[in-house]
């Protein structure tokens, strides 16, 4: 067995009950091989092993008390990763699926990704199993207050900065804020993802999507290639996949899907910022599904199938993939069919949405495959420059801050490019990214020493 397959079966054993956390610790420590021959220094130092294990979970208990008056309980995690670079940074994730496992899979990307930013942010993720959906506003707000009422112990501007992910935007962002204000009294900026009015940065709720476009956007550049006039197929309805869609639209692609938990809705005409303006509305105010964007624009609709089915099943024409919604939505299938269907990019804004076999088959298809660390890290980044604004109590301008994100995804994309040149496999950004995200982290927990 090779040094790393035996770092992986370690951590295998311990952490057998964990398959997303496994999943992504071999997807990154496979492709950090190339950098074992180079630095026996993180070999001595155990830096492999050290870094998969967090430098601390804090699990709670959330009890809170609904509209019924009856009392409800839900598990709250907090994974502090790796702070070698910068203070804990990492979203919170409201969703009935989350465990530890899916919690920990994220805080150990989210060292990698923040990495690559430039910006000084350490590794971390939490969230609840507790579902937004179907509570009401008061709801949402007694929960939020019950999560911070244990949060707010373990975080700080210079320890542990959250923001929102999967089921956490605006709304939550406010009521877990407010919370930690009136807790701590002092106007401390420990959360982004802010409202404008409170510390929050311009484009920051456009951040990860527009990211995501910027990314393929660089990756088609190594091939003449531009997003305009292609057709892009997205998945999910929410802030990411919104904002993907509104930069297709302005760099004059044609989006064509989108989704939520229900189904998925074709509309091969192309989503203009008109039907986009349909879907802000839809989903993050009367927080409806996405079955009414089809009765309203009469296109089709596909109940309980993902966008990636639909392809395959309906053999839809697209040029270009931005999986935008969850985890492992996509399969070796469904990366197939995506590829026979004309597919040359696929631009991640969601966290690990491919698995290792559709990765597999994107790397040997000569696919331009954009990883989740990389692509998706437009939001994280805009997250370090909103700590930036807070810390030095100014406000940049959309143009200012839209400049630094472009600047950033240009060089989250460089870095990765040249990575996988000097590691011997050019224009994987899989293992580009990987690499480069991990050294930097290497080179700090090396300095510190064995602690
Ligand atoms: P939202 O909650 O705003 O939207 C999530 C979307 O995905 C919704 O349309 C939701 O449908 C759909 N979805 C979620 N779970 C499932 C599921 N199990 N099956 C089918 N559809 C599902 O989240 P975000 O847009 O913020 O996040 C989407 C992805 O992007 C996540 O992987 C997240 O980790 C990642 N990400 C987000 C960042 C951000 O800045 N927001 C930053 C970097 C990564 P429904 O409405 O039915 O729930």
């Amino acid at each position: 067995m090779s040094f790393m397959q035996d770092v992986i079966a370690r951590v295998q054993e311990k952490d057998a009950d964990q398959p997303e956390f496994l999943q992504a610790v071999q997807e990154v420590l496979t492709s950090l091989e190339p950098t074992v021959k180079k630095h026996p220094d993180f070999v001595k130092a155990r830096i492999y092993d050290r870094i998969v294990i967090p430098d601390r979970a804090i699990l709670f208990r959330v009890p809170w008390v609904d509209d019924r008056g009856e009392v409800q309980i839900n598990r709250g995690f907090r994974i502090q990763f790796n702070n070698a670079i910068g203070p804990y940074k990492g979203g919170l994730r409201f969703h009935p699926s989350v465990n530890l496992g899916i919690i920990k899979f994220l805080g150990f990307e989210q060292i990698f990704k923040n990495s690559l930013t430039t910006l000084p942010m350490g590794g971390a993720k939490g969230g609840s199993d507790f579902d937004p959906k179907g509570k009401s506003d008061n709801e949402v707000m007694h929960f939020c207050q019950a999560f911070m009422r244990e949060l707010y112990r373990h975080i700080g501007p210079d320890t542990d900065v959250p923001a929102g992910d999967i089921g956490v935007g605006a709304r939550e962002v406010g009521y877990l804020y407010g919370c930690y204000l009136k807790i701590v009294n002092a106007n401390v900026s420990v959360l982004t993802g802010k409202g404008l009015e409170f510390g929050g940065s311009l484009i920051r709720p456009e951040a990860t999507g527009y990211g995501a476009v910027y990314f393929a956007a660089e990756m088609l550049s190594t091939r003449n290639q531009t997003v305009s006039g292609k057709v892009a197929a997205i998945s999910g309805s929410g802030n990411v996949a919104q904002y993907t869609i509104e930069k297709l639209i302005q760099l004059g692609a044609k989006p064509i899907t989108i989704s939520d938990s229900n189904g998925t809705v074709v509309d091969e005409a192309g989503i203009d910022a008109e039907k986009l303006q349909f879907i802000l509305e839809l989903k993050n105010f009367r927080r409806g599904r996405i079955s009414e964007y089809a009765e309203k624009y009469n296109v089709p609709y596909y109940p309980e199938k993902s966008v990636w089915d639909v392809i395959r099943e309906q053999n839809l024409k697209v040029n270009l993939a931005f999986p935008s919604a969850h985890e492992n939505e996509i399969n070796q299938l469904n990366a197939e069919a995506l590829i026979n269907n004309g597919c040359n990019c696929v631009s991640e804004g969601a966290n690990m949405p491919s698995d290792l076999d559709a990765i597999k088959v994107y790397l040997n298809n000569n696919v331009l495959y954009g990883p989740a660390k990389a692509a998706n890290a437009g939001g994280v980044a805009v997250s370090g420059l909103e700590m930036s604004q807070n810390a030095m109590r100014l406000n940049w301008t959309r143009e200012e801050v839209d400049n630094r994100l472009q600047l950033i995804m240009k060089s989250i994309h460089q870095s990765a490019l040249e990575a996988s040149e000097t590691y011997g496999c050019k224009g994987n950004y899989l293992v580009g990214a990987n690499i480069a995200g991990f050294t930097k982290v290497a080179k700090a927990m090396l300095a510190y020493g064995i602690v």
